[in-house]
């Protein structure tokens, strides 16, 4: 997966349907090249509003980025915006993406990436900081370095996905039968699953957790529930 020259998904995303860009086009900012301009990417100063929908507690103003060449991580702070890989400098598109009808491929941004309730990727690679999922994965693999956010109608094959963190959001229901394991998770819908979570687990009013869980810390909102087998190791 880490071999694709960015040459390649620069020619992906040239077949990649998506909405115009209205916030490029309202601030008056071409997009980088023409064939950029069919993929609808969003300007970086609005990604984290737009896409992300909630402001992460938890990461201010500090973004710890993979490299979706060579894998390496790194800690930048302040806005999101291209930059070079410090190990093989490669130029990683910061860029936002939205696929919201059929599409097949690969895109590999360290922006975000939605895919919209009437999206589908069919067959291809996402890699994203960034992910959030309200419509459907077929036959296609998920690395997401930083936060999968799972939203109500979103379809998937749990077993394809490899995210840090994991927000369910509110009105989301999932059953996973697969142990699964985050950095931090974040329920504000329902999830019913064995889970392994290295730092924080937090419970939001209206959200509920049920199975086996592991972590470091629990946060338990009034109005959220937890029915699961705890195992809370504390903060080492
Ligand atoms: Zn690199």
């Amino acid at each position: 997966m880490a071999k694709r020259r960015k040459s390649s998904v620069v020619d992906g995303f040239s077949t990649l349907k998506a909405v115009r860009d209205r916030k490029a086009a309202e601030d008056g900012m071409p997009p980088d090249s023409a064939k950029d301009a069919q993929l609808a990417p969003r300007e970086e100063a609005s990604s984290k509003e737009s896409l992300t929908g909630i402001v992460s507690t938890a990461l201010p103003s500090k973004h710890r980025l993979t490299c979706y060449e060579c894998e390496y991580t790194f800690v930048v702070s302040g806005a999101i915006r291209t930059t070079g890989c410090p190990k093989c400098h490669t130029q990683l598109d910061a860029k936002d993406y939205l696929i919201e009808s059929d599409w097949t491929g690969d895109v590999k941004t360290i922006g975000a990436i939605r895919v919209a309730a009437d999206g589908v990727l069919k067959r291809g690679s996402i890699f994203a900081r960034d992910l959030v999922l309200e419509g459907s994965i077929e036959d296609a693999s998920l690395r997401v370095c930083g936060r999968l956010e799972l939203c109500p109608g979103a379809q998937f094959d749990v077993k394809t996905v490899h995210a840090q963190d994991l927000l369910v959001r509110a009105g989301a229901q999932f059953v996973f039968t697969r142990k699964l394991s985050f950095r931090n998770v974040d329920i504000a819908g329902e999830l019913k699953c064995k889970l392994q979570v290295e730092e924080l687990v937090t419970v939001r009013a209206g959200g509920h957790l049920r199975g086996n869980v592991s972590g470091a810390r629990f946060a338990v909102e009034e109005g959220g529930g937890l029915t699961a087998r705890l195992d809370i190791r504390g903060k080492e």
